[in-house]
């Protein structure tokens, strides 16, 4: 099976895991902070702070928002589930938002029209590794007093206007999930210029203490105090080696990435019932995800047996996503209903994720091309 993603993991990010393994420290060592600073330098802000994965960067940066109960956060129903889930983590609201049908990106007319008084945040997701359009976002939550919070877990390495992923936002959270555009196994950081974020971000990983264990030790104290309630959203020096490790290879990745979309794009150019999503800049892309619509009805074929097809033959395509306001707990508890995002709705009856990593082979996009367009009987 060609899968959708993979990671890329050589001999020397194995043997930086080695080296990490017979250090004093485990977790809470020096690595983890080396790993922040790398990572927040690459990306053009003055703070990360890295934590157990993606959702719990988000997690990490709406609470340092100080989003509660009572608040509403705009979410774009075009997202994987985590983005509103962390939202009800905090007992706050996730308001659905529509995205742009050429780029399934949140919609500044749809946000806009769903900010109310209660509203504390906006999230924006740079769907399959597509910054947004943060001009008009920008322009909408300034009008309002209204901080951003970008999840970039697909578009970490890329770039908008020439400024880089993670400076985009007030906040932004990334993943280190295998299929990412750089992995830690699993993993997280938040990328902010604001130190009061960024501390409330630290204390909120760690339990809601004040001092980390490390802190204590250098000072030969035992105080610590807790001043609100936290989590263990800790991340080990382990993994955040093979991630200091990874980090020196991620604009290769993303190349290589880019390298593989356009290939596909040159070959679907001309298929008139298969359409890339739009691209606003190739350049700044970072290439997570390939995803096509493909007009179903066109070709005689319902998406199941598509797909179905295409997995039979070692495709590994995948959907990403069902919009998250159509969830079991989402319709069930929040009370969601269709019709209340209507272009991610019909996206996602079009849509198919095609197989991109680092390293895939010509004959594998060749293989992935052919298969897909004898879905057209070609
Ligand atoms: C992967 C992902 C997350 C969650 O990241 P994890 O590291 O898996 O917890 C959140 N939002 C989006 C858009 C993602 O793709």
């Amino acid at each position: 099976m060609i899968p959708y993603g993979r990671q890329t993991v050589d001999d020397d990010d194995i043997q930086a895991i080695a080296q990490a393994t017979r250090s004093t420290w485990l977790t809470c060592g020096p690595t983890v902070g080396k790993f922040e600073q790398a990572l927040a330098e690459s990306a053009g802000v003055a703070h990360g702070a890295a934590v157990s994965s993606g959702t719990a960067a988000l997690h990490c940066a709406l609470y340092a928002l100080g989003v509660g109960p009572g608040d509403e956060v705009l979410v774009p129903a075009m997202t994987f589930a985590a983005t509103a889930n962390t939202v009800v983590f905090l007992g706050a609201r996730p308001v659905f938002a529509d995205v742009l049908p050429d780029t399934l990106c949140l919609d500044p007319a749809s946000a806009n029209d769903r900010i109310t008084e209660r509203t504390k945040v906006i999230i924006a997701v740079d769907y399959a590794g597509q910054p947004c359009d943060y001009k008009s976002l920008q322009a909408l939550a300034s009008a309002r007093s209204l901080p951003i919070l970008a999840d970039a877990c697909h578009s970490l390495g890329g770039s908008y206007n020439g400024r880089p992923v993670g400076s985009l936002a007030d906040i932004t959270a990334v993943s280190f999930h295998p299929v990412k555009p750089i992995t830690t196994g699993e993993g997280g950081m938040t990328l902010t210029d604001n130190p009061a974020l960024d501390a409330r971000v630290r204390r909120f990983r760690n339990h809601g203490m004040t001092t980390d264990f490390r802190q204590r030790e250098a000072a030969g104290a035992w105080e610590y105090d807790i001043e609100d309630l936290g989590y263990n959203y800790r991340i080990t020096d382990i993994q955040c080696a093979l991630g200091l490790s990874q980090l020196g290879k991620l604009q290769g990745f993303i190349a290589s990435r880019r390298a593989v979309a356009a290939e596909y794009d040159a070959r679907f150019a001309r298929i008139p019932w298969l359409k890339p999503l739009f691209v606003h800049d190739p350049s700044g892309h970072g290439r997570h995800l390939y995803v096509v619509k493909i007009d179903f009805q066109a070709i005689q074929r319902p998406r199941a047996q598509a797909f179905k097809q295409l997995r039979e033959a070692g495709i590994g395509v995948n959907v990403h996503y069902r919009p998250v306001h159509l969830l079991a707990y989402y319709r069930d508890r929040l009370g969601c209903t269709e019709g209340m995002c209507p272009h991610a709705e019909k996206a996602y009856e079009q849509i198919l994720s095609l197989p991109v990593f680092p390293g895939m082979t010509h004959e594998q996009i060749d293989e992935v091309v052919r298969r897909v367009l004898e879905l057209g009987g070609s």
